[in-house]
């Protein structure tokens, strides 16, 4: 089976790309230009998930980060469609769909070193792949009928479609089973009236994932909720206007709005009013593949950090060589693997590559980390 990383070998190979470390000139206009060589050897990973994620790393760096600033400045990703295909021709897109809907068949440890590398070269796109990726291509993958997989899973993976998740709305963020868009059966159709909230790739997306109120009157009120395929174009469904972040800047986010929007029932995933099990358990597996966002931050911190120690002259001498900035430094890369290690853990236990024995204690890292 071609995977991931064969295909990525294989492109990256053809393009002849750039070393990885060069030099670093004027740091904050040439933030695409400094990448430190991680040592793949103390990650534990297998032969193929290292070149994985050199392949993923020397193409992101290559293509993406040179383009991180102004996207990042103008909150517009131009070819955001184009990247797509590319990412969909490398293979990365279905990291975890199986090969006969043209996906890798590969784990969650491998998506989430994707992951990481996508948040080191420019986080805003991190986080729209993240919402592609996962929280809708992995969804239909894990609860999609075979008709729906068949119909959407190839142009999501290929890339031809953009995906998203539709969960919030202005009352329901944290509490998410108090949803309210309403939908309402009418013979081989449901209705949808309401709004959503926050969408990431919303304005974009061909094809969402959106939970709906299906029996508002129940008791509990997340028995009622339910997950509905809907498509761009559908009649009664349209985006409002692209939201304006404080950060994260460079993909799109936006409100949806339903109004009267007519969804065949054959788009219900699951089943009726039994949506909350895919909700959370879509929830538990979002939680991981995005939590490699951060670690991907904290790397291209490192990235940036460490070159300028070394080029920074104060009192008379390179600042690398106060003990003060090596113990700053030291501290970042402890926490940061740390981190690494744990994600890779928790994947790999949910891979069954792992004997649970042998897991790290768990607990909150983040409560101890140095402020
Ligand atoms: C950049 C971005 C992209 C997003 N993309 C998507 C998307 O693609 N799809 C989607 O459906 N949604 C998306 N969201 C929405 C996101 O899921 C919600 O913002 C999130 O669920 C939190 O909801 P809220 O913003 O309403 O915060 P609230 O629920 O109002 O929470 C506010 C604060 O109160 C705290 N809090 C709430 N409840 C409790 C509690 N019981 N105990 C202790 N503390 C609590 C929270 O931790 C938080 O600090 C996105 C949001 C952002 C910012």
């Amino acid at each position: 089976m071609a995977t991931a990383a064969w295909h990525l070998g294989s492109s990256v190979a053809k393009w002849g790309l750039r070393p990885l470390v060069v030099p670093v000139v004027g740091l904050v206009s040439q933030r695409a230009l400094s990448v430190l060589p991680v040592n793949d050897e103390i990650k534990g990973l297998n032969e193929e998930q290292k070149q994985l994620c050199q392949n993923m790393a020397k193409f992101l760096q290559e293509y993406l980060a040179p383009k991180a600033q102004e996207i990042d400045q103008n909150n517009e990703f131009k070819n955001l469609r184009e990247f797509w295909k590319q990412l969909g021709n490398l293979g990365v897109l279905g990291i975890t769909a199986p090969a006969q809907y043209g996906g890798s068949g590969l784990g969650y440890l491998e998506h989430v070193l994707v992951m990481e590398e996508r948040f080191r070269a420019l986080a805003a796109v991190g986080l729209s792949y993240g919402a592609h990726s996962n929280l809708c291509i992995n969804q239909l993958v894990c609860n999609g009928n075979e008709a729906q997989k068949e119909k959407y899973l190839p142009k999501l993976i290929s890339g031809e479609y953009i995906g998203a998740l539709v969960r919030s709305e202005p009352d329901a963020g944290s509490n998410v089973v108090s949803v309210k868009l309403k939908a309402e059966t009418k013979g081989d159709h449901y209705i949808l009236s309401g709004d959503k909230f926050w969408i990431t790739n919303g304005p974009d997306a061909d094809v969402q994932i959106v939970y709906a109120k299906t029996d508002p009157a129940a008791v509990p009120a997340s028995r009622s909720i339910t997950a509905f395929i809907v498509e761009k174009g559908m009649p009664g469904f349209s985006t409002s206007q692209k939201l304006d972040k404080l950060g994260m800047w460079g993909f799109n986010t936006c409100d949806l709005v339903f109004e009267g929007c007519k969804i065949p029932a054959l788009n219900i995933q699951g089943h009726l009013s039994k949506g909350v099990y895919l909700l959370m358990s879509g929830l538990d597996l979002e939680r991981l593949v995005l939590s490699r966002g951060p670690t991907g931050i904290m790397q291209a911190v490192l990235d940036h950090t460490i070159p300028y120690l070394h080029m920074r002259e104060d009192f008379g001498q390179k600042i690398v060589h106060f003990q003060l900035m090596q113990r700053k430094m030291a501290d970042m890369y402890i926490w940061l693997m740390a981190c690494r290690q744990h994600v890779y853990n928790v994947a790999k236990n949910i891979d069954g590559q792992l004997d649970r024995e042998k897991l790290l204690v768990v607990y909150d890292m983040s409560q101890d980390m140095p402020k």
